[in-house]
């Protein structure tokens, strides 16, 4: 199985651990046949933006492809933060290095963190959810030179009173239009088992944002554990490999030099 989500210490909120050396070794010794590197690049982040030079992740990145050829297959990707002005910025990044993957991901709503649900303050709960998916929506509209859509949902994991403020019935149909335009895109959508890891009850998304992603025509979905250090990655792939089954996809995909590959599964 090939993790297409993973953090070293290049990314600011990686634990010391995560180098790039200890996160192969891990990842063999689970039996990974692959990994994807996605550290962060959240330009204009509040407080710390999260950057680093890719010219120099990509050849570091480079060396342990070489170092560790034949042991496990290694691609370079970063997870691009979308705010709805940063489309020069992030263009920037995604078109101008030698990189497999670019998963986009919101961690910024209205310029405020969703970490600990500051996006929250002075809101309902409800207008928060809608203003998470409204600069979704309007960061995709902006800027859409990235292959697949992280943790789509990640929004419920912010919420003060837990996720069950995030009723999917409500919020159906504000997902099905960002769904269609990733589609229209050929932007694929990623399954984030990291929710589970932090005691959700799905991965990201609900099972429910992945059917209607299939039933719209979705195909490309990747499949990452967003791991932070060594000993989660891959977490519960065999189950996000079950839920893929159940929902009548025969394939996950990785990507090699921002062109889909798809896996099939067994
Ligand atoms: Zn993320
Ligand atoms: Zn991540």
């Amino acid at each position: 199985m090939y993790d297409f989500h993973v953090h070293s210490v290049y990314s600011n909120d990686t634990h010391p651990f995560a180098t790039f050396i200890n996160i192969c070794d891990a990842a063999i010794e689970k039996g990974l046949k692959g990994i994807c590197f996605t550290d962060h690049i959240d330009i204009d982040y509040p407080g710390i933006e999260d950057i680093f030079d890719l010219k120099d992740y990509c050849s570091e990145l480079n060396c342990l492809i070489k170092i560790y050829d034949k042991r496990i297959e290694i691609y370079k990707g970063i997870e691009l933060g979308l705010q709805p002005h940063l489309k020069q910025e992030n263009k920037s990044y995604s078109s101008n290095y030698d990189i497999d993957f670019v998963l986009g991901s919101v961690h910024v709503v209205g310029k405020k963190e969703l970490y600990k649900g500051i996006f929250l303050e002075g809101k309902t709960e409800h207008e928060g959810i809608l203003d998470y998916l409204d600069d979704l929506r309007l960061s995709i509209n902006a800027f859409d030179d990235f292959d697949s859509l992280g943790h789509i949902d990640v929004v419920r994991r912010y919420l003060n009173n837990g996720e069950n403020s995030f009723i999917y019935s409500i919020y159906k149909d504000y997902i099905a239009d960002i769904l269609e335009c990733i589609i229209n895109k050929n932007i694929g959508i990623e399954i984030n088992t990291s929710g589970k890891r932090y005691g959700l009850r799905s991965f990201h998304p609900y099972p429910e944002i992945l059917s209607l992603y299939k039933d719209l025509g979705g195909e490309i979905v990747t499949l990452g554990s967003d791991a932070h250090k060594p000993q989660d990655l891959g977490y519960a792939f065999d189950e996000a490999l079950e839920l893929l089954k159940s929902l009548n996809f025969k394939y996950y995909c990785i990507f090699k030099r921002r062109k889909p590959v798809f896996i099939k599964i067994d």
